[in-house]
């Protein structure tokens, strides 16, 4: 509990007990009122202040007046009535109680996030002179070796180059099972060093590492409002003085039909009193409070997970998908493919790969990764020049001096080499070498293992139609749909016909209805962000990925799709709860107020109970069903 809410919770007590002891305090009149005044303004000092505040600042309506006016209306037909001051009393004493909750409700699931995202790593080692120096991770450099611990969190992004460990990276993507590292292996920051000793040559800059993105995600994510938090920002601007209005035409008009109309005696304080119940009740904190934070919470719940998601309007937005359009390599598949094949070549195989893997050693297409790998050995960049690559093509590039072409067919007919067609299923990577047919290179994927649970668990969440683009030829794809269960394919696209094609789909589908598109960003980007949301692969994804999406899965399995439309479901039916819950219990009461039955006490249970029972229903958002 912080120092304030320790504070609060004394002034609570201290005027609860003081108003109940006043009950049996035998005196009258202005010595009585004096003794009452003293636990109404320990308890309701604060928001007396804040109402005389807001009045100066011409922002007349909000809780803290009508909480202001109704008390002081209170107290005032207590004198003429020479009535009970408890009342008035009560109501500042259950509305304290109730913002106190509030306080610490918030406090709690906002600590629960931050727990969740204690990611944030303090120091890095550094090795000087024989021994370990702490140093603020900002200041270290691309290339630096640091020291990891046991027990330490990395700090950088980078790659090992001593010792080997397992990591714990549940905080970054939910996954429970510690993750093996060994010589030469990529480590993200976040991640807690288990195991053994790791020295780690940085591969990032501290503010261009996993962990500071990250972070800077989930800093950002709240000022991203949802239409319904914006609903109830607008309505409780025009809510709460049309409130005030109708609590002055209640006070005046029915004593005034009585008198001039009836010839009835006015009855002004019954009038005077039913309309400050009346803005007791009305007072719309429970809205005000519950519903961004069960977004808050959605989100927390998902971060979880290892589901980034940047905003809560993109929460909603999941909340309503039904097409799901999937790009293949990276995404369906692992992106890690294996040489099946040399074939037709007149160089020899090994060499071949050579100038495969150099002319593709500056791309980042998982292609060009999986050549480097299959090739093996260490690449002399300086051998290469004139890198040029070609978006859904391939690559083109000057080798030792020799123009090297690698690529799909469309890279052959755009440069007018006649090539040999390969029988067999898989991604085929044909080259020439100044001009002259060399050969192909069969390759193949393999399917992530959870690709299929994924469509299936897509299904029954309520997705209607599942869609794989991909740059890769029909025979690939067909393989690859047929054996997920996808409903529709196209393949040999280039990156600009993924755009149209998504396009054409949301022109498809109904207006209600949205389009998710998932990628690792390699060729997809613009997709990325044409798509109603765009979800993009974490780990794998390339960083322009991870900025145009605005859903991250931290550990790219494709599981956590579905995984996260059923979070964002969740949070949208708590918020719905929440609000047809508190509006409806506010207007039985209104209507109770203005013909006489629910007196001030009951208001202000209300308002407490609504709102203690809405938040409680917010926090529910934090807590994910594991699947
Ligand atoms: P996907 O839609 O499956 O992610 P891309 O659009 O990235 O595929 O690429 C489509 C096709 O273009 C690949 O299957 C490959 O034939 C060719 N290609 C793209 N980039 C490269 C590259 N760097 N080297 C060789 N071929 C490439
Ligand atoms: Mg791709």
């Amino acid at each position: 509990m912080s120092k304030k809410q320790k504070k609060m919770l004394t002034r609570i007590i201290i005027a609860a007990v003081m108003m109940i002891g006043l009950n049996f305090v035998p005196v009258d009149g202005i010595v009585r009122f004096g003794l009452y005044l003293v636990p109404y303004l320990i308890i309701g000092y604060d928001i007396l202040k804040k109402a005389f505040k807001g009045i100066l600042n011409r922002q007349v309506f909000d809780e803290n007046f009508l909480m202001a006016v109704a008390t002081l209306g209170a107290i005032a037909v207590a004198i003429y009535e020479n009535g009970d001051y408890t009342e008035a009393i009560a109501v500042m004493l259950f509305y304290q109680i109730g913002e106190f909750f509030q306080s610490y409700a918030v406090g709690k699931s906002r600590k629960n996030i931050s727990d969740l995202m204690d990611i944030r790593p303090d120091y890095a080692n550094i090795e000087r002179n024989g021994s370990l120096e702490k140093v603020d991770p900002d200041e270290v450099e691309i290339g630096t070796v640091i020291v990891v611990q046991p027990g330490e969190k990395v700090p950088i992004d980078g790659i090992v180059v001593e010792g080997n460990s397992s990591l714990n990276t549940s905080a970054l993507t939910g996954e429970s099972l510690p993750r093996e590292v060994n010589l030469g292996e990529e480590v993200i920051s976040g991640c807690i060093n288990m195991t053994g000793v790791l020295k780690i040559q940085t591969t990032k800059e501290f503010g261009e590492s996993t962990v500071s993105k990250i972070l800077e995600l989930v800093e950002n994510s709240s000022s991203r409002k949802s239409r319904s938090e914006d609903f109830i920002s607008k309505f409780a601007k025009y809510y709460t003085p049309a409130v005030c209005y109708s609590a002055v035409a209640l006070a005046v008009l029915p004593p005034l039909v009585r008198m001039f109309g009836m010839g009835l005696s006015p009855d002004w304080s019954i009038w005077i009193y039913r309309a400050l119940t009346f803005l007791v009740i009305s007072c719309p904190c429970a809205l005000v409070i519950s519903i961004p934070l069960s977004f808050f919470a959605g989100i927390g719940g998902a971060s979880k997970e290892g589901i980034l998601v940047k905003g809560s309007n993109y929460l909603e937005t999941l909340s309503k998908t039904k097409y799901v359009v999937f790009d293949k390599t990276g995404t369906l598949t692992q992106g890690v493919f294996e040489v099946n094949g040399i074939h037709h070549n007149k160089i020899k195989n090994e060499e071949l790969l050579e100038y495969a893997a150099l002319a593709e050693s500056a791309s980042s297409h998982p292609i060009s990764k999986s050549l480097q790998r299959a090739y093996g050995k260490e690449l002399d960049r300086s051998r290469v020049s004139d890198i040029k690559e070609i978006s859904g093509n391939g690559v083109i590039a000057n080798v030792d001096g020799h123009i090297v072409a690698a690529g799909n067919n469309k890279l052959m007919k755009h440069l007018n080499i006649s090539y040999i067609d390969c029988h067999s299923v898989g991604t085929i990577i044909h080259m020439a070498i100044d001009g002259t047919y060399a050969g192909h290179i069969v390759i193949s994927d393999v399917i992530k293992p959870h690709s299929k649970d994924a469509i299936t668990a897509l299904k029954q969440a309520g997705v209607e139609k599942t869609v794989m683009l991909t740059g890769d030829t029909k025979k690939v794809a067909n393989q690859v749909a047929g054996e997920l269960g996808i409903d529709t394919v196209y393949s040999e696209l280039l990156p600009g016909d993924k755009v149209s094609k998504v396009e054409e789909l949301l022109e498809e589908k109904t207006k209600r209805s949205k389009l998710a598109f998932v990628g690792d960003g390699i060729n997809d980007a613009p997709v990325l962000s044409r798509a109603d949301i765009g979800i993009a692969m974490g780990a794998m994804g390339s960083d322009a990925a991870i900025e145009a999406a605005d859903v991250v899965l931290m550990d790219d399995d494709p599981m956590k799709i579905a995984k996260a439309i059923k979070i964002s479901r969740k949070c949208i039916r708590i918020v719905y709860q929440n609000i047809v819950f508190a509006l409806g219990i506010k207007l039985i009461c209104l209507v109770l107020g203005a013909i006489g039955i629910a007196n001030m006490w009951l208001a202000i249970f209300a308002d407490v109970g609504v709102m203690i029972i809405a938040i409680l229903n917010a926090i529910r958002a934090l807590f994910v069903k594991r699947l």
